[in-house]
């Protein structure tokens, strides 16, 4: 099962969770990235495109379990290179978060449910 696990999610869909607690400073996910070239992305289905990050002309593709890290307007972790960093410490059984309009995904746009007084609540 390892530190993490995906599961359902009160915010979206799935969402990734804390199965340890963790330090402030710690890695929480560490990204299993794929690298895609313009043709492979080109022909990936529409839902697929959401979990593409753009480096310079290379196209990454996220998989599990960082494709499925919610985004929240009070994150508890921060993308650090290709990993999701505690920002602050997380109790087991906590949904891991990340905020997404630094980490800048593409074609993102749908509604916030994380419930954090400082939501934007739309995502672009
Ligand atoms: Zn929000």
């Amino acid at each position: 099962m390892g530190d993490i696990v995906v599961k359902k999610s009160k915010i979206h869909g799935k969402g990734v969770f804390a199965n340890k607690d963790f330090k402030k400073g710690e890695i929480v996910v560490k990204y299993n990235l794929k690298k895609l070239t313009k043709k492979e992305f080109e022909s990936l289905p529409d839902k697929e495109k959401h979990f593409i990050s753009r480096e310079g002309k290379d196209y990454l593709l996220f998989l599990s379990p960082e494709r499925y890290v919610n985004h929240s307007c009070n994150p508890n972790t921060n993308s650090l290179k290709e990993c999701d960093v505690a920002v602050k410490n997380i109790k087991k059984g906590e949904e891991i978060t990340g905020d997404y309009f630094k980490e800048a995904i593409p074609n993102l746009n749908m509604k916030c449910n994380c419930g954090s007084k400082n939501c934007k609540e739309i995502i672009k």
